[in-house]
C-alpha cells in the first residue's frame, strides 16, 4: 500500500486534472437533473428532507400529483406524503444489496407514459444510496436511545423526553407527572433463579408497563430494575390510578420457575412537574417518593409530599 509520502511525491497527471476541472465546472454550474438530485441529497442525512428534495427534483422532469413513501425503521413506521393523489399510480420497492429501504409511490390524474416510467427508474437508481444512508442514520439514532434488553427507551431517551416535557408543561401551564417504578427484591430473583430468568422478567415487566399506559405516555428503563413512566397532561390523581394499574400489571407476571411460578412486584414513586423545575430536581423528588414506597413495605405507590 502507498504511504502518504509516496502519494504526495507522485507526479500529478495534467490530463486527469484538466478532466477534473472540466467536470467540476459542469457539476457546479449547470448540473444535469441526476447530478443536481444527488448533489442536493448529499447535503442532508434527514430522511424527511431527502424525500422533499426527491419530490421536488423528480417533479421537475416527471410531473405527478402526489408522492408517498413508507418504511418501517427500528420498529417504527416512517411515512412521508406530499400532494393529493390521482387514480393512476406507479409504485417502487426500493432495495439495495438485498436490503429493503421502503416503498415509493407516485399518483397522477393522467396515465404515466413508458418514457416517464423509465425516467422514474433512472431517478430512483440515483437516490437509493443516499436514501439507504438516511434510513441507517435513523436506525443508529434510534439504537442510541433504546435499551437493548427490553426494547424500550433508555436513560438518555428519558433525559431528552423529560427536558421536552418540562418545557411544554411550563409553556402550556399543563400538568405532567413522572412515575419511577422499581421492582421489589429483584436481587433475590437473580440469586434464586439466575440472571437469564432475571433478564426475562425485566423484558416482561417492560412489556406489561407499556401495555398499562396510554399511547401518549412513555416508559423508559431508568436503571437496572427501575423504570420511569412519563405522563404528559396528567395530574397526580390520574397518575396514582396509572401507578396502581402498573403495579397490577407487574403482579400478573408469571414466569415458569419449576414447582411454583415466579412472580414479581413493584414500588412506585410519583411526582408532578413543578413550574420551572429542573429535570434533575423532578427526578430527585420522584426518587424520594419511591424511597417512601419502599419504606412503607414495597408493592405500593407513594406521591412526593414536601416537608411542611
Ligand atoms: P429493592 O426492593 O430494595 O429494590 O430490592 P432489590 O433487590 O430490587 O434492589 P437492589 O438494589 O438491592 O438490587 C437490584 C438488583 O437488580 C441487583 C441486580 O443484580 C439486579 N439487576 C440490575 N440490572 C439487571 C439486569 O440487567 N439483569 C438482571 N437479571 N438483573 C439486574
Ligand atoms: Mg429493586
Ligand atoms: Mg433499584
Amino acid at each position: 500500500m502507498k504511504n502518504l509520502t509516496s502519494i504526495q511525491s507522485s507526479k500529478s497527471k495534467p490530463a486527469k486534472l484538466a478532466a477534473l476541472r472540466q467536470a467540476y465546472q459542469a457539476w457546479s454550474q449547470e448540473p444535469d437533473p441526476l447530478a443536481r438530485l444527488t448533489k442536493r441529497l448529499s447535503t442532508t442525512l434527514s430522511l424527511e428532507n431527502q424525500l422533499e428534495i426527491i419530490a421536488e427534483e423528480i417533479s421537475a422532469s416527471i410531473p405527478f400529483d402526489s408522492m408517498q413513501y413508507r418504511h418501517r425503521i427500528a420498529r417504527q413506521d416512517f411515512v412521508f406524503s406530499t400532494g393529493v393523489g390521482g387514480p393512476h399510480r406507479c409504485e417502487y420497492r426500493l432495495s439495495l444489496e438485498g436490503n429493503h429501504y421502503g416503498i415509493l409511490t407516485f399518483h397522477r390524474r393522467h396515465k404515466f407514459s413508458d418514457d416517464e416510467l423509465s425516467g422514474f427508474e433512472m431517478m430512483l437508481s440515483a437516490i437509493i444510496c443516499p436514501l439507504r444512508n438516511a434510513c441507517q442514520f435513523i436506525a443508529i439514532e434510534q439504537a442510541a436511545l433504546t435499551d437493548s434488553l427490553t426494547g424500550i427507551g433508555n436513560k438518555r431517551a428519558l433525559q431528552e423526553e423529560l427536558t421536552r416535557a418540562s418545557s411544554l408543561s411550563d409553556r402550556l401551564d399543563a400538568p405532567c407527572t413522572l412515575i419511577l417504578c422499581d421492582l421489589d427484591h429483584f436481587k433475590r430473583i437473580n440469586d434464586n433463579h439466575g440472571h437469564v430468568v432475571g433478564d426475562h422478567i425485566l423484558s416482561k415487566a417492560a412489556e406489561k408497563i407499556e401495555r398499562a399506559i396510554r399511547n401518549s405516555d412513555s416508559v423508559y428503563r431508568f436503571g437496572g430494575e427501575e423504570f420511569a413512566v412519563l405522563l404528559p397532561h396528567t395530574d397526580i390523581q390520574e397518575a396514582k390510578t396509572v401507578a396502581e394499574r402498573i403495579r397490577g400489571a407487574l403482579e400478573s407476571i408469571r414466569v415458569d420457575g419449576g414447582e411454583t411460578p415466579i412472580t414479581v412486584t413493584g414500588s412506585c414513586g410519583i411526582a408532578a412537574h413543578l413550574a420551572n423545575e429542573q429535570t434533575e430536581q423532578w427526578l430527585v423528588r420522584a426518587d424520594e417518593a419511591l424511597y417512601q414506597a419502599k419504606a412503607c413495605g414495597r408493592n405500593c405507590s407513594r406521591v412526593f409530599a414536601s416537608i411542611p
